[in-house]
């Protein structure tokens, strides 16, 4: 298996916008790419530098307009941040809005999504935007593959850059972005090997570089919506229609957020009610207040990221104390923080604001009083994403699938790792464990059933 099959043209795909703006032949800098490591690692470095430098100085080619006020474009705002594109966000009515707004000739009074100077995307969707930016990748109609990891989170993309090493022809589904949950993390710091900590996200991006190096392909964003037993391997159908063929599965699907049972929280998800803590949520609660509920890690760093922008942070925890849930250096840490209120024995009731959240009902053993709350984070644990394995799979009570020791499922030939697996430790560390070792064993069942083990 050569260094760079089957993950070229993505690479191209992924790199284009970098290196034309750098004004380098293309052909020629993949090739170099791929025939000099030393070379690939100059020009990968060089490239997420530049796209760190431009995220943080707000120089970009798309523009969203009223993001806080518009369900559609707000949903094209998390889009770019879960993956890393560039975007500079205007207030509705605000002067280089309304500038804007009369060069394209849309109503000033309302939202948008602008490429460059003038393109408007009418009615935006994810999937548009990454088509037009050169990141909607496709996979073709029964392509066959040795391995098709499903979910790009830290298990996902640990076994996407191993199955590549390991010269086994792989592609990665992810319905949203390449990151999973670590991605909405805006700092790990019990990663090995970053003492000063890392951006969920970061570390992410660097994993999809280095798999796509090994030849790795990615559809992205695309769902895994079935798969079947086929006559070697199996058929896995994608949400836009299309089936590929693989010999093996790995599933490192993850977990997606519990919900609280609020009356109007759909209406007001994604106005003011959100399940992560990233610089995109941060802005939206910038000098006003915040309210977090979850007594575990992830509302701790949430609590702790958020009071350098909040006015103020109230942390809502069902128990009477942080100690079972959430280690030691993040209690100590938030005691320590002046601007996070505790509430123990307390739950948040209701919700207020007409079309975006202005504020809370909390109940606690004092009775109830009302909050403001700009933003409302629910960070109250988390369901496997399973649904869509339909019966293939032991699963157990709780719907996390049950592997043996080699991580294999019920069903031969398929594979779980990270979060979604019974028994796992939810961490990105364990979840990358798992995704890089899970491979040998992979590699064994697809050599057994190629007949050259
Ligand atoms: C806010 C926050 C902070 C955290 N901080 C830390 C920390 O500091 N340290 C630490 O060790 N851990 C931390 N964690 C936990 C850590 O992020 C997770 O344990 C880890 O991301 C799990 O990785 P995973 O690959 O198993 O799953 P996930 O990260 O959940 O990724 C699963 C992926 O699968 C995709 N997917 C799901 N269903 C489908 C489908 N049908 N088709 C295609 N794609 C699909 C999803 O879009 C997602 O991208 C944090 C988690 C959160 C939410």
């Amino acid at each position: 298996m050569s260094f760079l099959s089957g993950g070229t043209a993505q690479l191209t795909n992924r790199a284009q916008t970098a290196l034309t703006a750098i004004r380098v032949p293309r052909a020629a800098m993949l090739q170099a790419m791929a025939d000099i490591p030393e070379m690939s690692d100059i020009i990968i470095t060089v490239l997420a530098a530049r796209r760190r430098r431009l995220i943080e100085s707000g120089q970009a080619g798309l523009t969203l307009i009223g993001a806080e006020d518009d369900r559609a474009v707000g949903r094209i705002e998390a889009f770019a941040a879960q993956n890393r594109i560039p975007f500079r966000a205007l207030a509705i009515g605000s002067p280089e809005a309304l500038a804007l707004a009369t060069r394209c000739g849309i109503p000033s009074d309302g939202p948008g999504v602008v490429l460059g100077e003038r393109t408007v995307l009418t009615d935006p969707t994810p999937r548009m935007l990454a088509r037009h930016m050169g990141l909607d990748l496709a996979v073709e109609a029964d392509a066959a593959f040795d391995v098709v990891i499903v979910g790009a989170g830290p298990a996902g993309l640990a076994a996407a850059v191993y199955a590549g090493a390991e010269g086994l022809c792989a592609l990665v589904v992810d319905e949203l972005a390449v990151g999973g949950q670590a991605a909405t993390s805006s700092r790990i710091e019990n990663y090995m090997g970053f003492p000063t900590g890392i951006s969920g996200a970061d570390l992410c991006a660097r994993g999809e570089i280095q798999a796509l190096k090994f030849g790795t392909r990615f559809a992205v964003p695309r769902r895994v919506t079935g798969v079947a037993p086929a006559a070697r391997g199996f058929s896995v159908t994608l949400d836009d229609g299309v089936k590929v063929n693989a010999l093996s599965i790995v599933v490192a699907t993850g977990v997606q957020y519990r919900r609280l049972p609020l009356e109007r929280l759909e209406d007001l998800e994604g106005a003011g009610v959100s399940y992560a803590a990233t610089e995109l949520e941060a802005r939206h609660v910038q000098g006003r207040s915040a309210v977090i509920v979850g007594g575990g890690n992830s509302a701790g760093q949430a609590a702790m990221y958020l009071s350098r922008r909040a006015a103020e942070v109230h942390l809502v925890v069902r128990g009477p104390s942080l100690a079972a849930s959430m280690s030691d250096y993040l209690i100590e840490r938030i005691r320590k923080n002046p601007a996070i209120t505790l509430h123990f024995n307390a739950q948040v009731t209701a919700l207020h604001g007409d079309t975006r959240l202005d504020g809370v009902t909390l109940r606690d053993p004092s009775g109830e009083r009302h909050l403001p709350a700009a933003g409302l984070f629910i960070m109250v644990g988390a369901a496997p994403n399973t649904g869509w394995l339909a019966g293939l799979v032991d699963l157990d009570a709780k719907g996390f699938v049950i592997t043996d020791g080699d991580h294999a499922a019920s069903c031969p030939g398929i594979f779980e790792v990270g979060d979604v697996r019974a028994g796992s430790v939810k961490r990105v560390a364990s979840s990358v464990g798992e995704g890089s070792v899970v491979i040998s064993a992979v590699w064994a069942h697809v050599a057994a059933l190629r007949g050259d083990a």
